[in-house]
């Protein structure tokens, strides 16, 4: 399989001059097993440009079929969405997965389509899409891919999946925050504080890490939220994002092959995120993994492809 980067920023789309290597598009990514359809994981505005490589193909004359892992429905990840080219072509299939709380996940998409803020109704587009609402542990086939999915600790409700395929597997896991300060997806944290957490909590938070480090078992490639600095993190726990120094215990715990920093802030310009790259390279010299960060065209192969 391949695994390509569309978008790998966090929070809202920054182009511009001091974004322009690693682009400024917000979560995609493309997991394409070996002639077989695509997998594509979040629908960040990065899914744009995928949509239009895609209509260069048979998604063109309507004969594409296409599922999309949303890891949570906050804009970063499903803003790209309506300006996904083969959605508006009929006779291509869109299958899209994700996990929900309180509303039906259809509901939740035509909400971006309402016409204050769209011109388009979901209705109105031509694909054939179907919407798979995703349970807790899920775990199911798309074509020969097999993908499972864990819990991740972040506001609201997100999930991270993995995608094994060609002899090869691929964790996505953003966005969250670590699994030990506070226990996010309940109510709106508006000042965070820190303190010991009660028994409960703590377990439920280890119980979620746990699962995290078992999803990522032997990945070759795990694609991690590195989108806070520690100091960043001590000022906003309560947003749901890691630090690169997250991510590395992660991937040591779980025997990965190759880590990737993601969902980069936006504020951050090419060359901090070069000096992140390189700090988290140096904290990890005597460890097995290698370390990329990621950025728009990043296209990594793995397994038979
Ligand atoms: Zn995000
Ligand atoms: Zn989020």
């Amino acid at each position: 399989m391949k695994v390509r980067f569309w978008g790998v920023r966090g929070s809202i789309p920054v182009p511009g001059r001091a974004t322009n290597r690693y682009g400024g598009n917000t979560s995609c990514v493309e997991v394409r097993p070996r002639a077989a359809d695509p997998i594509i994981i979040d629908a960040g505005t990065g899914i744009r440009h995928l949509g239009k490589a895609l209509m260069e193909g048979t998604f063109g004359d309507g004969r594409g079929k296409a599922s999309i892992l949303i890891s949570h429905t906050h804009w970063d990840h499903v803003q790209g969405l309506p300006f996904f080219s083969p959605l508006y072509r009929a006779g291509n299939q869109v299958h899209i997965f994700a996990r929900q709380r309180d509303m039906h996940l259809e509901a939740v998409f035509s909400q971006q389509h309402d016409a204050a803020y769209f011109p388009v109704p979901l209705s109105a587009m031509h694909a054939d899409m179907h919407f798979h609402e995703l349970v807790e542990g899920a775990r199911f086939h798309i074509g020969k891919a097999h993908v499972t999915c864990a819990r991740l600790n972040h506001p609201w409700v997100a999930i991270a999946y993995r995608v094994d395929v060609d002899g090869a597997s691929v964790v996505y896991c953003s966005d969250t925050a670590p699994f030990t300060d506070m226990l996010l997806g309940r109510d709106f944290i508006e000042r965070p504080s820190f303190g010991t957490l009660p028994p409960p909590v703590q377990s439920e938070l280890a119980a979620m890490r746990a699962g995290v480090v078992a999803l990522a078992k032997n990945a070759d490639l795990l694609i991690y939220d590195t989108q806070f600095t520690p100091e960043e993190y001590q000022a906003r726990p309560h947003w749901g994002h890691s630090r690169p120094d997250d991510a590395i215990e992660i991937a040591r715990e779980a025997k990965v092959k190759q880590l990737c920093l993601f969902h980069h802030a936006p504020m951050r310009s090419d060359d901090d995120n070069d000096k992140i790259l390189a700090a988290a390279r140096e904290l990890v010299s005597a460890d097995k993994f290698t370390l990329v960060s990621a950025y728009e065209g990043l296209e990594i192969p793995l397994g038979d492809q």
